[in-house]
Order: C-alpha cells, then structure tokens, then sequence
C-alpha cells in the first residue's frame, strides 16, 4: 500500500461559481483559478498522485496550458485516476476535508462523496468527505478563501 497527501488553497471571488467535490454549491462568492478551482478535487488529485510518487497536478496540467483554462476538475480526476492504473495502483480509499468558514457544507458532503467515488470507481464507503471551519481564524476564517486537505491510500 502507498499512502499520499494533498493539499491546495483558492481565494474566494465575486462572479464565480463556487464547486467542491464537481458539486456546485449555492453562495454568493466562488473560487479563482485557471480551472474550475474545485480545490477539494484538486487536493484529491495531489494525494493520488503523492502515493503514485508521480509529482502534482501543477506538473501535469500546468495553469500556463490554455486547454486548462476553465477545465472541470472532475475531468482531471479521471485522467489522474487513469494515468496511477497505468502504473499498476488503484485506489483503497480517500479521506478529503474541506476548510471554508462558510457556506454551510453538511447539505451537499452526501453528494460530494458520490460524486467522487464515482470517479474514483471505488464505492462510496471508500470514502470520506468532511468539512470543517477553523473558528473564524486565520485566512478561511475571515472568508479570504477555502483549503481543502485529501489522504489517499493505493494499492499496488
Ligand atoms: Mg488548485
């Protein structure tokens, strides 16, 4: 087993949908990014590809790339998710937790998981998504931005 961890931060902003996990999520703020800033998926993506020893997403799709620009994340994820079967792992299980002050997240955390265990083809008790705030501190506290931190297990 190969054990990886991600993590990834994007600045709140007016005019942008905000998506967590390739669920949209009513709010009056979105997330920056040349993608579509999911930064659940994108931390995701980087514990994969951390167990994989295979570098970060910044490496395989670089923001300098304008095939990237708005891309959906989801969509990441499965040529992520191909390129570790190409190497021989698949994933065990995933453990994402996301970080904003606000919006409320415990409605959309059941879709979230579906979502991802589907791309991920694992079941959805393969996975974990949670969502936590950090008490009005620091730079999610004062609704700067979201992190987003993700622990993957593969199989080899
Ligand atoms: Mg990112």
């Amino acid at each position: 087993m190969r054990i990886g961890h991600g993590y990834d931060v994007h600045r709140f902003a007016p005019g942008r949908r905000l998506v967590l996990c390739g669920e949209t999520v009513p709010y009056e703020l979105g997330l920056l990014g040349h993608s579509d800033a999911d930064v659940a998926v994108h931390a995701l993506m980087d514990a994969i590809l951390g167990a994989a020893a295979l570098g970060d997403i910044g490496r395989l799709f670089p923001d300098s790339d304008p095939q990237y620009e708005g891309a959906d994340s989801m969509l990441l994820l499965d040529k992520v998710v191909e390129l570790v079967s190409e190497k021989g792992f698949s994933v065990s299980n995933a453990d994402i937790t996301i970080i904003a002050q606000k919006p409320k997240l415990a409605p959309y955390i059941g879709r979230m998981r579906d979502n991802v265990a589907k791309r991920l083809g694992i079941s959805a008790d393969r996975v974990n998504v949670k969502a936590t705030t950090e008490e009005g501190l620091g730079f999610t506290g004062s609704l700067e931005g979201i992190s987003a931190h993700a622990v993957v297990l593969l199989n080899e």
